[in-house]
């Protein structure tokens, strides 16, 4: 996974932003995923084109939302790895899903909540409960 995501001008998409594990069977609906995301994130942005805070809102969302993606990878990978078997190459492998697990939630920790949710191919501010 990249260390940075997005950035004004520029959104990372693809496997070049999130390589996943080839076998778990998600890697293209994971792309077609992202670039409808990133689509919908440029059409809003595209709508404010004078206001640096929804550009950076809007950037944070696409981050924080590619940063879940990679975490329920992991969680999922962490699963299909368990049937591996119990050798150190396997543990090896599970427990370096598990550091990355978590530093996947530490990262979403230190973000808020998503302000944004997709209706469609269009992204709308979200409901947050009072
Ligand atoms: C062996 C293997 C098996 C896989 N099996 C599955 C599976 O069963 N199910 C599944 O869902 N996923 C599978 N995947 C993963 C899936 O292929 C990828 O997750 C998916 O293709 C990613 O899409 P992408 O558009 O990001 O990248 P790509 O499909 O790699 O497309 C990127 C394109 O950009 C082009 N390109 C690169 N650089 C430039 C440039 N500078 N200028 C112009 N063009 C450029 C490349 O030539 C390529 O055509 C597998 C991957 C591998 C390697």
């Amino acid at each position: 996974m990249l260390e940075c995501l997005a950035a004004p001008g520029w959104l990372a998409c693809g496997n070049e932003a999130i390589a996943f594990d080839p076998l778990c069977g998600d890697g293209t609906a994971q792309a077609a995923r992202e670039a409808i995301l990133a689509a919908a994130v440029i059409t809003a942005i595209m709508e404010y084109p004078d206001d640096p805070h929804a550009m950076e809102t809007l950037l944070m969302h696409y981050r924080s939302m590619l940063l879940a993606s990679m975490r329920r990878h992991l969680r999922f990978c962490a699963q299909f790895y368990s049937m591996g078997g119990n050798s150190p190459w396997w543990r090896t492998q599970i427990s370096a899903l598990a550091t990355g697990f978590e530093w996947c939630s530490g990262q979403l920790a230190g973000l808020p909540q998503p302000r944004y949710e997709l209706h469609g191919l269009r992204l709308v501010p979200r409901m947050v409960p009072a």
